[in-house]
């Protein structure tokens, strides 16, 4: 098995060679046929995530060790099963779902990964995808994405079902007549653009400091836009749409999240999925008298997995644009991504 590993924290990824592991137990093991490369993979490689503030979450203290296989976004074939391993068989073709929990505390017991307090996720944790092989805890992680493009499908167990799982989260709720409003039109807010309109008959509006990126929206969605930097932005959206039910936050920065806030009707909603980072300073008694409901999301269940698979396998959704290159390309292709050169998601193939 060929592996490229994160051996020193802030160093390039180094290529290794280890014997193929055998699956045990309900183990599954994947032959890799592609994984995506996503910006988290350049702060697992950094060794944190700047929490905003000057704070870092270093992984190390998250008992992560070192040699670490990143790759979180990973599709293949499965290559041989444990003995107690149900639902697969060799041959099979699966997309990963990678946010594994620790399989012991309660919330995995419930097969509720995602409320975990010592995720192990594929990629991150332990091993992933950045190689020929990979060991699934279980094959309850694996789906099929048969209809579905397998780089497209490596995008959706992240990228996607963020975009997603926040939508969801957002329109849960939401009236005939009622507005949606998105904020950041960046990379997840364009990929949850394109999802959105498969999902929902609300109005969507879009927010953006740059003006790039609203023309962008406008174009490729055919939405209205906003420049929330814009004097009284929050009161003219209010005044010109007349009830904002919800809003998602794909930047999460203080100025963000004051601006969704203020541009919601009284019972809204404010999802919060993007990292920006920072502290956020709120009168409480706005919870009170605007009903508000403040709601983090983070990635998505496999449930959402399942679902956003399906929408794209009816045709609902516009596949994400998406550029493959060899897996032993891998530290390059982190490399181009960090220096910014790099348009919609790269995807590595074996
Ligand atoms: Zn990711
Ligand atoms: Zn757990």
């Amino acid at each position: 098995m060929v592996s490229h590993q994160i051996l020193e924290w802030g160093k390039p990824l180094e290529t290794r060679e280890y014997p193929t592991p055998e699956p045990t137990g309900s183990q599954v093991l994947l032959k890799v046929d592609a994984c995506g490369v996503c910006h988290s993979d350049l702060h697992i490689r950094e060794g944190f995530f700047d929490m905003g503030g000057g704070q870092k979450r270093r992984l190390a203290d998250q008992g992560v060790v070192l040699p670490l296989t990143p790759g979180h976004e990973p599709v293949g074939t499965v290559a041989a099963v444990g003995p107690d391993a149900d639902g697969v068989r060799e041959g099979d073709a699966r997309v990963v779902w990678p946010w594994v929990g620790c399989r012991k505390c309660r919330a995995c017991l419930r097969h509720e990964d995602i409320f975990c307090e010592r995720g192990r996720y594929l990629g991150a944790r332990v091993d992933g995808g950045f190689s020929d092989y990979m060991m699934i805890p279980d094959a309850r992680y694996l789906l099929d994405y048969r209809g579905v493009d397998p780089p497209i499908a490596a995008t959706y167990a992240c990228a996607g079902i963020t975009a997603y799982a926040a939508l969801k989260r957002g329109l849960d709720g939401l009236k005939s007549g009622d507005v949606l409003l998105i904020i950041g039109a960046g990379g997840l807010g364009m990929s949850a653009l394109q999802i959105v309109q498969a999902m929902t008959e609300a109005t969507i509006v879009v927010a953006d400091r740059d003006a790039d990126k609203r023309a962008l929206a406008e174009r490729v969605a055919g939405v209205r836009t906003v420049d929330n930097t814009a004097p009284n932005a929050a009161e003219d959206l209010k005044r010109e749409t007349g009830s904002v039910a919800a809003t998602v936050d794909f930047v999460g920065a203080e100025a963000t999240t004051t601006f969704g806030i203020d541009s919601l009707r009284r019972g809204g909603t404010h999802v919060i999925v993007g990292l920006f980072g920072g502290a956020l300073t709120l009168p409480i008694p706005i919870y009170i008298y605007k009903l508000l409901r403040l709601q983090g999301s983070h990635v998505g269940t496999p449930q959402d997995l399942q679902e956003l698979l399906d929408l794209r396998r009816a045709g609902s959704i516009a596949p994400p644009p998406i550029s493959t290159r060899p897996m032993g390309e891998a530290e390059l292709a982190m490399q181009d991504l960090e220096a910014g050169k790099v348009e919609g998601r790269t995807v590595l193939v074996n």
